[in-house]
C-alpha cells in the first residue's frame, strides 16, 4: 500500500512537470508568432501590423511623416 502511494506521488509529478513544459513551449510559439507579425517603429517605438508598415531604406515606419523624420 504504501509504495503504491509513492508511485502515485511521483506519477504526479511527473505529469505536472511536463504540463508546465507543455505551456510553456506553447506560449514561447505563441510570441514568436507574434513578434513575426508586427514590427516597431524606428522612429517612434510603436508596433505595427507587417501589412500596416511603410518601409524607407530598409527601416520599417508606422506611417508616412515617420518615414520622413526617421529617415
Ligand atoms: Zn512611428
Amino acid at each position: 500500500m504504501f509504495p503504491r502511494l509513492i508511485v502515485g506521488i511521483l506519477v504526479t509529478i511527473v505529469i505536472v512537470g511536463l504540463v508546465n513544459k507543455f505551456r510553456k513551449r506553447l506560449s514561447a510559439s505563441k510570441s514568436e508568432v507574434s513578434s513575426s507579425k508586427a514590427i516597431k517603429c524606428d522612429y517612434c517605438g510603436i508596433y505595427i501590423p507587417i501589412d500596416q508598415i511603410i518601409y524607407r531604406r530598409d527601416k520599417a515606419f508606422c506611417s508616412q511623416g515617420h518615414a520622413d523624420k526617421g529617415v
